[in-house]
Order: structure tokens, then C-alpha cells, then sequence
């Protein structure tokens, strides 16, 4: 029998290998951009027909090529920017595989015209499915412009594949997006079908980020700067307020590349957790500097992977940078009640989950200072009863209220027994209504008091101190396996915060204990809820887990919508709710109260 194992020609192969780096338009913009930053070029400008698929011109003012590297420069493998195995660490540019060009010419027909400074003339290459057609010199500036016509012009399936325009408009947006959302010191400009889309001027990421996203993010982006011996991240996170039903504005990058990582996302998504309301996303355009030999990029041709050396320590980092940042940014409206105050850092990480959202157009009485009969704060801001702490002593807080009012008295008459025995008012047995200086304080109960578990079960995981009511007659909770070995996996921090559990046989669980604020409710609907937000939100990460599971308990356990709170409760729910690190939102992202003005309402 003959043989029959044949080496493909190099056409051949080329196509091949195109599928894995060209898979639409916009895979070509990503690299002809990518090369011109590679170059050098201050000025970028990328023009397109027919969503790219009829042509792409990319032309920049970079350091251009020599005659021997343009033709070259067409070659598998070719490339100026890696020469040996150990380049491989040190990468600081955007390309080093030399296979784009490759790629791009077996299934294009294009055109390159490029020109060194020293260079008299500049020289004009045509390629069409890897074969030289035309070379010619060419007078023109210094710099490159590549023209890409006819994509998949030789691959008719690969062109029979691609969306509709608007879809692939979309993916060249986005790749543009990507490639000079981090280098706001070059110029951009981009042109559809003889439409100027884009014009982005050199300037700051700020600058840059408004240019792309509109001027109206001005006010929402909060800066995030983070600097280690290791890693430097730099850029912005949107505010939590303007946080979208979609995952659009997420844009990581690692010493500029864009990459998407699951796990550094999340690192991001959690210090937001608990101010964002669910089915949100938080919006944010971050850089992470580290050194070439700490990361791997080599993973994926397409190049939007990459791995760290040392993943768990970025994650903390940006986690730590991304909390701080909110932190921050949250300090200023808690503390406007009297004037702008200038405050230390360590507060701002005292407060950690600092009040994320401020309340819209609810003038506050800029008179008011809830801490005034206790101390003056131009006198010393914070001796005294007040401390810059977690622990706000509720006393201070219930000078909120000020004065009673009529108006309250009246109201609670229609409350039937709690009339007039105290200063809260229950509406639809649902609201805690009370006067302040101001007008009205309206506080969900249900919210508030979810908070104020979810608060507690963090210290007690925290410190392991759940306390652990034991059951008289033990229930049993049957799982599948699956199931079964997720609860194994959570034992401890269950354990932790009061469960006491003990496995009967593979899947059955004897339920010996609950917390203490689970007493009367259905034990094993409780956990079997548990373990479904555990598998939810799965993650290796112990500090999530715990907050998951603090989550989980603090929304089934808290008092429910519907329900008659006597005054003692009313006061104690308002009193720990302003004791909380964070009174203003729920753990799901939901607003705890409001105010209402009443001069503003009469006026
Ligand atoms: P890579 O970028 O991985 O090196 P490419 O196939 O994208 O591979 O490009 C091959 C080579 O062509 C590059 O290494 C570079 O030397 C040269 N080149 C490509 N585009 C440009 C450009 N716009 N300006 C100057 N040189 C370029
Ligand atoms: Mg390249």
C-alpha cells in the first residue's frame, strides 16, 4: 500500500490556521490596531465598509517597515517582537506570534503601504491568499496603512457564517473599544461606511472613557489606585448607583491587553456585593500592571486569556482596591449632614461597606447635625460619644428623630394597640414610620432587619460564635449526593454560625441544632435554600462563602413584610438598623428607607 500521510502547502495550511485568529471582521481590526500601538503610532484610524466585511483600512503614523520586512512581514512566524524561548516572559507588546498578517492574507486581499522616517519613498505590497500579486515604491507619509478587502473572499463557508452588519458593527466596536480605552495618550478615530463614529482626542483614561461611553460619565466614575511592590492597578469603577441590567462596561485589562478572567471578575463583582441589586452589574475599566514573567499569555490565539503566577494574590488586591474605592467614595454623603469633612482613610476602611447609594433628591437639612448635643464637630470631630467605628451607639442616632410631632400621635391611632405608647407608627404592617427633624423616616422592615442579621452572621462567622439552639427532637434533612457532599462542604462555617448537623449515611443529615434566629422556622427548607444559593454563587473562596452564607440566612430569617411589630421591636429594629456598618441598603441591593421632607411636600 502507498503511503498517504501528505505535508498540506503552506496555502493550505495558512487558511487553516486563519480560522483560529480571523473568525470575523472585527478579529482583523483587533490585530491591525494591536500593530499599530506595537509601532508606535500617536494617531490610529481605523475606516470600514460594510461592517468590515467588504473592506478594513487601518492606517497609523508608526515607525513603519523596510522594504525586506513588508514582504516578510507576511510570513507564518514572522515577527519582530520575540526571537528567542525565553522573549516569551518578558512580553510588552501586543502581538509576538507573527500570525496575524499570515492569517489575515490567506483568506483577504490585502494591501499594504508603509514607510520608515529615514526612507525616501515607501513601497506597496498587494497579497491575495498568500501570493505577492503587486510590488511596487509609493510616495507617502511615514507610518503604515493596511487595507483589507474582501475577507473570506477564498473561504465561502466562513463568510456565510458572519452576522448580520449591525452584529458585526458590533464586534468592531467593541474590539475598538478595547484597543484604545487603554491608551488614552494615542488618538483614535474610527469611520463606518464614510460616517465618523468615533473621534477620540489624546488625552487621560477619564477623558478617554467619556470620549467612548458619553460626557454624562463625568460624575459616574469613582478613580481606583492600588499600588504594591507586585502589581499596580489603575482606573475606574462606576458608581454602584449607575451599575446596569447588562454586563456591558466591564473591561479588564493586564498591562494593557484586554482579557476576560472569571475569576478576577468576580474579585471585582464581590466588593460591590450587597450595594448592587441583584440581576445588576457593576461597570468598570481597570488596569493591572504586573511584570511580563508574572503572567502566561501564550494560552489562546485569540489572546483574551491569561494566566498568573500568583492569581490569589491579584484577586485580593483588586478586591482590596475595588473596596476601598467605594469606600471612599461613600464616605462624603454620611458625613454631609453638616459639611463636607475631611476624614483619614482609616475611617473609610473602618466602614467598609459604606453607604453605596445616596438618596435622590431628598434635600437633607443642612442644619442638622445628629451628634450636636453630645459635641461641637468644629470643636473635635470625633471624640467623644461618636466614634469614627463600627459600632455607632444607637443613642447618637435617635437624635435623628428630633422633636415629636403631632402629626405622629394623630397616626398611630390607627395602629390600634400601639396607640400612642411610642415614637413608631407601623403602615400595612409592613413600614416603620417615625419623625425626624426633617419629615418622615420610612424604614422596610423586612430590609432593615435583613441587614441586621446579615451584619451579625458576618461577625459571627467571622469569629465562630454563632450561637446554637438545640433541637428537642432532631429533624432529619435527605439530600441527593450531589447535594449532600455541597453541605459537607459548608459544614464548618454552618457550624460556625450556629447549624449543628451530623451525618447520619451518605445523604442524610441530622439536623441537632439550628441558630438561634431560625427557631420556629422550617429547618430544612432553610438549608435546602442554602444549598441552592451555595451552588448559585459556587466558588472556592472562603470569604465568599461565608458572605453567601450570611446572605442566604440574614434574607430568609428576617422579619417578613406583613408583619405586626409591637413598639419594642419597631425601636429595636431602628436602633440596630443605625448601628449597622451600612444602614442604607439591604444585602440583596434593595434601599432600607427613605425620607421624606415634609416642608419640601407643603411647599
Ligand atoms: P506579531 O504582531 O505577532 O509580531 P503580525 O503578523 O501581526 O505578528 O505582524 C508581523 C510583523 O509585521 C510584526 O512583528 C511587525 O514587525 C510588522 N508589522 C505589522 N504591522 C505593522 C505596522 N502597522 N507598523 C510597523 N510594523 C508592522
Ligand atoms: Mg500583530
Amino acid at each position: 500500500m502507498l503511503d498517504i500521510i501528505k505535508l498540506l502547502p503552506d496555502s493550505v495550511a495558512n487558511q487553516i490556521a486563519a480560522g483560529e485568529v480571523i473568525q470575523r471582521p472585527a478579529s482583523a481590526v483587533k490585530e491591525l490596531m494591536e500593530n499599530a500601538l506595537d509601532a508606535g503610532a500617536t494617531q490610529i484610524d481605523l475606516a470600514v465598509k460594510d461592517a468590515g466585511k467588504s473592506m478594513i483600512m487601518v492606517v497609523d503614523n508608526g515607525c513603519g517597515m523596510s522594504e525586506t520586512d513588508a514582504r516578510l512581514c507576511f510570513e507564518r512566524h514572522a515577527t519582530s517582537k520575540i526571537s528567542k524561548a525565553e522573549d516569551l516572559f518578558a512580553i510588552r507588546t501586543m502581538g509576538f506570534r507573527g500570525e496575524a498578517l499570515a492569517s489575515i492574507a490567506a483568506i483577504a486581499q490585502v494591501e499594504l503601504k508603509t514607510r520608515r522616517k529615514e526612507d525616501e519613498v515607501g513601497v506597496k505590497i498587494v497579497n491575495e491568499g498568500s501570493v505577492v500579486k503587486e510590488q511596487s515604491l509609493v510616495p507617502m507619509q511615514s507610518g503604515t496603512t493596511f487595507t483589507v478587502k474582501n475577507l473570506f473572499f477564498n473561504v465561502p463557508a466562513r463568510r456565510n457564517f458572519l452576522k448580520s452588519t449591525q452584529a458585526e458593527m458590533r464586534h468592531i466596536v467593541e474590539e475598538f473599544t478595547r484597543v484604545s480605552l487603554m491608551n488614552p495618550e494615542i488618538g483614535f478615530t474610527l469611520n463606518s461606511d464614510g460616517k465618523e463614529i468615533y473621534h477620540l482626542y489624546p488625552g487621560n483614561l477619564k477623558q478617554r472613557i467619556m470620549g467612548l461611553f458619553g460626557s454624562n460619565y463625568e460624575e459616574r466614575l469613582l478613580p481606583v489606585h492600588q499600588e504594591t511592590e507586585r502589581i499596580r492597578i489603575d482606573g475606574y469603577i462606576v458608581k454602584a448607583e449607575y451599575a446596569k441590567k447588562t454586563r456591558g462596561e466591564q473591561y479588564f485589562f493586564v498591562n494593557k491587553r484586554f482579557i476576560k478572567h472569571a475569576y478576577l471578575h468576580h474579585a471585582i463583582e464581590n466588593a460591590f456585593l450587597e450595594m448592587i441589586p441583584t440581576e445588576s452589574f457593576p461597570g468598570y475599566f481597570l488596569n493591572i500592571e504586573v511584570d511580563p514573567s508574572e503572567i502566561d499569555i501564550n494560552i489562546h490565539p485569540t489572546k483574551t486569556e491569561v494566566n498568573f503566577l500568583d492569581v490569589k494574590l491579584v484577586y485580593a488586591i483588586l478586591h482590596a482596591a475595588v473596596r476601598k474605592a467605594i469606600g471612599q467614595h461613600n464616605l462624603s454623603p454620611m458625613i454631609d449632614f453638616e459639611e463636607p469633612a475631611e476624614l483619614s482613610k482609616d475611617f473609610g476602611v473602618a466602614m467598609g461597606m459604606a453607604q453605596p447609594l445616596s438618596i435622590p433628591n431628598v434635600p437633607i437639612d443642612p442644619n442638622f447635625n445628629p451628634f450636636k448635643k453630645e459635641h461641637s464637630l468644629h470643636e473635635s470631630r470625633w471624640e467623644g460619644s461618636f466614634q469614627p467605628s463600627k459600632n455607632v451607639p444607637s443613642g447618637d442616632w435617635r437624635m435623628l428623630y428630633g422633636e415629636r410631632t403631632d402629626l405622629q400621635k394623630e397616626a398611630v391611632g390607627t395602629e390600634g394597640e400601639n396607640q400612642n405608647q411610642g415614637h413608631y407608627l407601623q403602615v400595612n404592617q409592613s413600614y416603620i414610620v417615625t419623625t425626624i427633624k426633617s419629615g418622615l423616616l420610612v424604614i422596610d422592615q423586612n430590609l432593615a432587619h435583613s441587614r441586621i442579621l446579615f451584619e451579625k452572621y458576618l461577625k459571627e462567622l467571622e469569629n465562630c460564635s454563632g450561637v446554637s439552639q438545640q433541637e428537642l427532637f432532631p429533624q432529619a434533612i435527605s439530600l441527593n449526593v450531589n447535594d449532600a457532599l455541597l453541605l459537607k462542604e459548608m459544614l464548618t462555617e454552618l457550624e460556625d454560625i450556629g447549624f449543628a448537623l451530623e451525618q447520619a449515611n451518605p445523604t442524610t443529615f441530622m439536623i441537632n441544632g439550628t441558630p438561634s434566629d431560625a427557631a420556629g422556622c422550617d429547618v430544612v427548607d432553610l438549608l435546602e435554600k442554602i444549598i441552592e444559593n451555595y451552588k448559585l454563587n459556587r466558588t472556592d473562596l472562603q470569604l465568599d462563602r461565608k458572605l453567601n452564607l450570611a446572605k442566604t440566612l440574614a434574607m430568609q430569617l428576617s422579619i417578613k413584610p406583613q408583619t405586626r411589630l409591637s413598639d419594642l421591636e419597631m425601636q429595636n429594629i431602628v436602633d440596630q438598623l443605625f448601628a449597622c456598618n451600612v444602614a442604607e441598603v439591604a444585602p440583596n441591593g434593595k434601599k432600607i428607607y427613605v425620607i421624606l421632607n415634609m416642608e419640601e411636600y407643603f411647599k
